[in-house]
């Protein structure tokens, strides 16, 4: 492969890119784009706003700095009565805008009907909530045209009362009229509710019998929390699980109820002030705890923390969100203090949504039950999202964000066929291509138990209804195992598998309307490579039609397979074999030799001897597990990726730019030209440092250090300009903000998530964007390349994979 030097090497100066900001809401009529042109003139960024049916959109172009401040001001200075239901902001590369134009409106618009997701609390709202002389003082389920449910309560569209979980309840005289009057703040709000005519809070006991009613109900559920208790309570998505923060003797029984072990802990903060004295805390993330979306933000803790250690064990970050129902308000008010607000689930179950349901599946975990009679018409948990590079990067898309669409690159016209994508199989989310746009669903779980199947084929019947859609294609991944490939194999529709790694790598281009060619670095635990072997990481160079490996990790062996991803010890145990052989075995200054008994041993060896259940990996996810294991931090893992998260908390404060030698080698052995990334001179490395006794943060620094050269070495290699960062390695705010800075001194283009996760949850998108690929050449749209929907499916016989076959 030739070498090519890219113009510019070296140190780059600021890049220029473009922002562009799709607006929701009440912003038509209130001076909303005279608005965004002063702020735009204010800081020199050329670009355009126009107004749709669809919301305000918004384009600006200059350095990240600039654009980042127009962002916040964007939100904080906005006209007064503008209000703004949901704010979407994504960096693309820069069209080259001189000047700024207020455009004319465009009576166009989305195609579909939105959906809107559900919205925080409005200012107005609260301030009636906490005002003695409103009717609506303390009612918790206070909305207006500006706030409250839509996504969780939508049961058809169009987006009308009697469409809504909101039908069984008659509006009273007073909420009529504040409904039908084009004046009031209320005018049309579909969820509209007073204490007279709407919904009611209860609490109960176990049992489901009934001890308060009404705001008794909320006092008498806080007085509790207060005491220690462990309250389901029934919010906006679905049930939540409450413990007082402070307390670890509740945190850690709800952790022995829920059967989860180690993983973190969502909290909910009465106030962005309490927030900023337990976190340092920037201003894209105060912003982000705010915004209509109020997503749990992941946030560094200032030491020591006033939350109970069990809430995230060893973890320098906590995840935080604000109260953002009326519900959640009221009670935090009373509380004053931060709460666990977990979802009300048993581990890997999907979220539970009906308060009968919630007495027989969180029965044996709750202490009392603070429900309510308004229906919730499907689950959506809350989002998670962390701050990578002054930008938020979503790690659960879900409240907030689902279901609105995500443009895709070639997206088909309005007569195209409807596509279905399923997803992977951990943080498993689907997309539907409908009418042109495509909605990613909110994130369902991972598919491994018997209801987070049931919720997955839920979510799949509820898109097809709401968007009165039936999918001509079915895209999944490649994986033979998955259930939600079986899934798709079952439907009799045209099935497309997409390579998971390549999955990803489209997923992070549609984000960005990248079109090819680009380097797709596609990093994560472990995906089908359909050569055998398990992939992970993996150097994808995505080409007009397809895609070729170009690079990869090394190879080892995985003994147990899946019992391998569970216990890093065993990732270790068969890295370490392909360099020592047999001798391995006697080494017991290795932690994770010493971890495994002598029989294990025995039987460890005797797997990779034979190659009995031993598949192949080239997994970076495997290799952190590995290093994680050699550092005697972790030998088995209670959730997924946690080897990886610990091997990034030690980074915490520990600033080098050393790195272990990781060289590419070219690997002939199967005839192929593949480069291969030796992990061998690091792991040797590691070890001399690990007997020399140099600290484990330093270890784990140069570890990500080396990771990063490599891909920079890579990139040299392949010599594509654009780089895209995928996958859930990349979740790893060190590697992805390392990784970004170094690519760019050397002159490359590197590009992140922002919208849609890096993890398995962007899969969807992938598999969508995977089949335009595909078709596009041949005229998405003819819909005679589709068998009828009980006609036969040609499962696995559609292409979407490697040109290397
Ligand atoms: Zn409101
Ligand atoms: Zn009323
Ligand atoms: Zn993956």
């Amino acid at each position: 492969m030739p070498e090519i030097i890219l113009a510019g090497a070296g140190v780059s100066p600021p890049e220029v890119q473009r922002l562009r900001v799709t607006v929701r809401g009440a912003v038509q009529g209130v001076g909303y784009r005279p608005f965004v042109y002063r702020l735009a003139a204010e800081l020199a960024l050329p670009g355009w706003v126009s107004n749709t049916a669809g919301g305000v959109f918004i384009e600006v172009e200059g350095t990240p700095q600039r654009l980042g401040e127009f962002l916040l001001r964007v939100q904080q200075e906005r006209p007064p009565r503008a209000a703004v239901h949901s704010l979407e902001a994504v960096y693309l590369d820069p069209a080259g805008f001189t000047g700024f134009a207020i455009r004319e409106s465009d009576a166009g618009g989305e195609k579909t009907v939105l959906i809107l997701p559900d919205i925080a609390v409005c200012p107005d709202c609260l301030r009636e909530l906490f005002d003695p002389a409103d009717r609506r003082f303390r009612y918790p389920f206070i909305n207006c045209t500006n706030c409250g449910p839509r996504f969780s309560i939508i049961e058809a569209l169009p987006y009308d009362r009697p469409n809504t979980t909101m039908r069984r309840f008659a509006l009273c005289d007073d909420c009529r009229a504040e409904y039908e009057d084009p004046r009031d703040r209320r005018f049309h709000a579909q969820p509209i509710a007073c204490p007279v005519c709407g919904p009611r809070l209860a609490l109960w006991d176990r049992d489901g019998r009934g001890r308060e009613v009404g705001d008794a109900a909320l006092r008498q559920a806080a007085v509790a929390i207060r005491a220690g208790a462990i309250v389901a309570l029934k919010g906006l998505g679905g049930f939540q699980l409450l413990v007082d923060a402070r307390s670890e003797e509740a945190v850690q029984r709800l952790r022995r109820l829920k059967h989860r072990e180690e993983k973190p802990f969502a909290l909910m903060y009465p106030s962005l002030e309490l927030v900023r004295d337990h976190c340092r805390l920037s201003a894209v993330e105060a912003q982000l705890l705010q915004s209509p979306e109020a997503p749990i933000v992941l946030l560094r803790r200032r030491t020591p923390a006033a939350v109970a250690p069990g809430i995230a064990p060893g973890n320098p970050r906590l995840g935080i969100m604000l109260p953002y129902t009326p519900l959640h308000h009221l009670l935090m008010a009373d509380l004053g203090f931060p709460i666990v607000a977990t979802s009300g689930n048993l581990a890997e179950e999907p979220i539970v949504t009906d308060e009968h349901e919630a007495l027989v599946r969180l029965g044996g975990m709750a202490d009392l039950f603070l429900v309510h009679d308004r229906p919730i018409a499907r689950h959506v948990d809350d989002s998670v999202a962390r701050v990578v590079l002054d930008r938020p990067l979503l790690l659960r898309r879900a409240r907030g964000y689902a279901p609105l669409p995500v443009p895709v690159p070639g997206a088909p016209l309005e007569d195209a066929p409807v596509l279905l994508a399923v997803g992977g199989h951990l943080k498993n989310t689907i997309a539907l291509v409908t009418n042109g746009q495509a909605f990613v669903s909110q994130h369902i779980g991972t598919l491994e138990t018997q209801p987070a199947l049931e919720a997955f084929e839920r979510v799949i019947v509820d898109f097809g209804r709401l968007y009165e859609a039936r999918p001509d294609v079915v895209a999944c991944d490649a994986h033979p195992d998955y259930l939600s490939t079986q899934f798709a194999e079952r439907t009799g529709r045209r099935v497309v598998k997409v390579q998971h790694h390549y999955a990803h790598v489209l997923s992070c281009m549609a984000e960005h309307e990248l079109a090819a060619p680009v380097l797709g670095v596609s990093w994560d635990g472990s995906g089908d490579g359909m050569d055998g072997t398990v992939w992970g990481g993996e150097f994808l160079q995505v080409t007009r039609d397809g895609f070729r490996r170009v690079a990869s990790f090394r190879r080892f062996p995985l003994p147990g397979g899946e019992q391998a991803v569970q216990q890093p010890r065993r990732a270790a145990v068969g890295l370490l074999f392909t360099i020592f052989g047999d001798a391995l075995f006697a080494m017991e200054e290795l932690a994770p030799v010493v971890a495994c008994s002598p029989t294990e041993r025995q039987v460890l060896r005797q797997m990779l001897v034979r190659g009995v259940n031993t598949p192949w990996c080239s997994s970076v996810g495997r290799l952190f597990d590995v290093v994680a294991a050699l550092l005697g931090l972790r030998q088995r893992c209670s959730f997924e990726g946690q080897a990886a998260m610990e091997l990034e908390f030690l980074l915490d404060g520990v600033g080098t730019a050393d790195a272990y030698d990781l060289p590419i080698v070219e690997d002939r052995s199967d005839g192929s030209a593949l480069l291969q990334l030796d992990w061998e001179p690091l792991i040797r490395a590691i070890l001399r440092d690990v007997r020399d006794g140099t600290p484990a943060p330093l270890i784990s620094a140069r570890f990500h250090n080396s990771l990063v050269e490599g891909i920079a070495a890579a990139a040299r290699r392949a010599g594509e300009e654009r780089v895209v960062l995928t996958g859930g390695c990349f979740q790893n705010a060190y590697l992805t903000e390392r990784t970004v800075e170094r690519l760019r001194q050397e002159g490359f283009r590197p590009y992140w998530h922002q919208r849609v996760p890096p993890n398995d949850g962007g899969l969807a998108l992938g598999q969508i964007a995977a089949v335009l690929r595909a078709e596009a050449p041949r005229g998405v749209g003819v819909h005679s390349t589709c068998p009828p929907f009980d006609g036969p499916s040609n499962a696995g016989h559609m292409e979407a994979t490697s040109e290397e076959g």
